[in-house]
């Protein structure tokens, strides 16, 4: 059985910050900033790409209204929304999550580099709708 599985089963003990039938949000344990949270669903998808299209809404209107809550409560100036999907994309954890990474001040430690366009976007556009 995968960790998050373990953790929603209660056999291994986590923060919850909420918890219904289908849903679980919990403090990640290495807290990259002051809050850092991740939200999953209860059923077991290896990675958010699995998910049927009405569940994926479900958990992301929850990770709406929970991350409000979160930048509110913590006086957080803002937050990052992130799902790694694969391992190519940094997920450690095969079972679905969304982090919600709060965000304080520009200085801290978490940073995301968008580098300068080298592609054809026209190129793009066609492989996608097409
Ligand atoms: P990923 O890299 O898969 O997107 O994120 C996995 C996250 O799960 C990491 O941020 C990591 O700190 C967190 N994590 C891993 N194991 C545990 C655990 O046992 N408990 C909690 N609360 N978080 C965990
Ligand atoms: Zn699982």
């Amino acid at each position: 059985m995968c960790i998050f599985c373990e953790i929603i089963k209660g056999n291994i003990p986590s923060s919850k910050i909420y918890e219904d039938d289908n849903y679980l949000a919990i403090l990640d344990i290495s807290q990259t900033t002051y809050g850092h949270t991740l939200v999953m669903p209860k059923k077991h998808y290896d990675n958010f790409l699995q998910m049927p299209e009405n569940e994926a809404g479900e958990l992301m209107s929850l990770v709406n209204t929970l991350a409000n809550k979160i930048v509110s409560k913590l006086d957080a100036k803002g937050c990052n929304i992130l799902i790694n999907t694969n391992e190519v994309a940094g997920q450690s954890v095969l079972h679905t999550h969304v982090h919600i990474i709060p965000r304080y001040d520009l200085n801290d430690t978490v940073s995301f580099s968008f580098k300068e366009n080298k592609f054809d976007l026209n190129e793009i556009l066609n492989k996608i709708n097409n």
